[in-house]
């Protein structure tokens, strides 16, 4: 008998090692890893810059007390915010869920210093934040609160490129919007720029803060170092995780001075959040992920068109955040490429799902191609 809760579907595999874009199962087959931990291995496994950073990290320290001062945390967190459109600050945490929960916190206690009663979010039908109460309810998806009711009052959901239906919900309560600007979970859905930028016009005539969960998107994932700069939004507040730590467990905040005034000291915090050993392998990856993006966008285009070619539906999403909808349920797909050696996922019901490690090549693409290509 198993003693772990059932939360996960696990697919009936043992990966035993990593290498570059490569897994390998206990009998030593070898595996193309197209979700790489769900976008969170960006530079694949056994990074030589990774692996080297960890293991120098873990021999010289691995925690302090955020009692103490940070060098690590300092770092990291100027390197995040170089590349964040205006003077920021950040704050670190474990996890997307924990980074979600933390903006939210943030901007109600913005409008409250201001002696506004500004407490309620608008988020997006079929969006994805996390599986705490505060992201939770930011989640657009009725399945996924089911038994857990009641959630957190104040959040209602617009629909996704449709600027109408988020006018109609904001009101003199509203403190901002939670959105993706590639929902991820949802079915790799992209926001339009045409609608991106009626938001970004309507937040500001309703002064309304706007939070951009990155925790998929971000950390060079689209193309760019976040996926926002490729839109016409100018977000308040950034939330970070998945690709961040290159699967040592991070999260991060991000919030322009002004906002980020209002976590004062006492306000919020995390035991573990920016440990050495955490900030000393983002601080790596960040550095990797920067070179990379020529790379993102190069590869991406490529394998966009590869996918367009096979015919087997719409190919959606950008850099190496893709999806192609099929007609039908994608679970027997993604058993079915398990089988010849390829690591895709399957989301929304119908929407395969691709997250390959950011280092990949063209080469890798052909070889995914050619095995979805006898699978579909
Ligand atoms: C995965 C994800 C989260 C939750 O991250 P966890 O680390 O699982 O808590 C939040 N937001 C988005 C957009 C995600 O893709």
């Amino acid at each position: 008998m198993s003693y772990l809760m059932r939360t996960y579907e696990r697919l009936p595999v043992r990966f035993v090692r990593g290498e570059g874009v490569y897994l390998y199962d206990e009998n030593g087959k070898r595996y193309l890893d197209f979700i790489a931990g769900v976008g969170v291995n960006a530079l694949g496994h056994n990074h030589p810059a990774l692996v080297g950073a960890l293991t120098s990290q873990a021999k010289r320290l691995i925690h302090v007390s955020n009692l103490y001062e940070n060098p690590w945390q300092e770092e990291v967190a100027r390197k995040l915010v170089s590349e964040f459109h205006t003077n920021a600050r950040v704050f670190f945490c474990n996890s997307g869920t924990e980074s979600v929960e933390g903006a939210l916190k943030l901007a109600r206690k913005y409008w409250r210093d201001k002696g506004k009663d500004r407490w309620k979010f608008i988020a997006f039908e079929r969006s994805f934040h996390g599986r705490t109460y505060g992201s939770l309810s930011a989640t657009g998806q009725e399945k996924l609160h089911k038994g857990f009711e009641p959630l957190l009052p104040g959040f209602s959901y617009a629909r996704l490129n449709d600027v109408d239906s988020v006018r109609k919900l904001v009101d003199e309560n509203t403190a901002g919007v939670i959105l993706e600007v590639i929902q991820g979970e949802g079915g790799v859905n992209e926001a339009s720029e045409e609608f991106l930028s009626e938001l970004q016009n309507l937040a500001q005539e309703k002064e309304l803060l706007i939070i951009v969960d990155e925790v998929q998107t971000g950390i060079g994932r689209t193309g760019s170092f976040y996926a926002y700069e490729q839109t016409p939004l100018k977000p308040h507040i950034i939330t970070l995780a998945k690709g961040l730590g290159g699967g040592v467990p991070i999260g991060a905040i991000i919030a322009t001075e002004e906002v980020a005034e209002s976590f004062t000291p006492g306000s919020h915090g995390s035991t573990f959040g920016g440990n050495p050993l955490a900030c000393a392998c983002a601080s790596a990856v960040v550095d990797e992920v920067k070179k990379l993006l020529p790379n993102v966008v190069r590869v991406g285009e490529y394998m966009k068109e590869r996918l367009r070619s096979l015919g087997k539906g719409k190919v959606k999403g950008r850099g190496l955040m893709l999806g192609l909808e099929l007609s039908e349920d994608c679970k027997e797909t993604v058993l079915r490429a398990l089988e010849r050696g390829l690591l895709v996922n399957c989301t929304a019901g119908k929407v395969l799902r691709f997250l390959p490690p950011l280092v990949i090549e063209e080469k890798h693409v052909d070889e995914a191609i050619e095995i979805l290509g006898s699978v579909l």
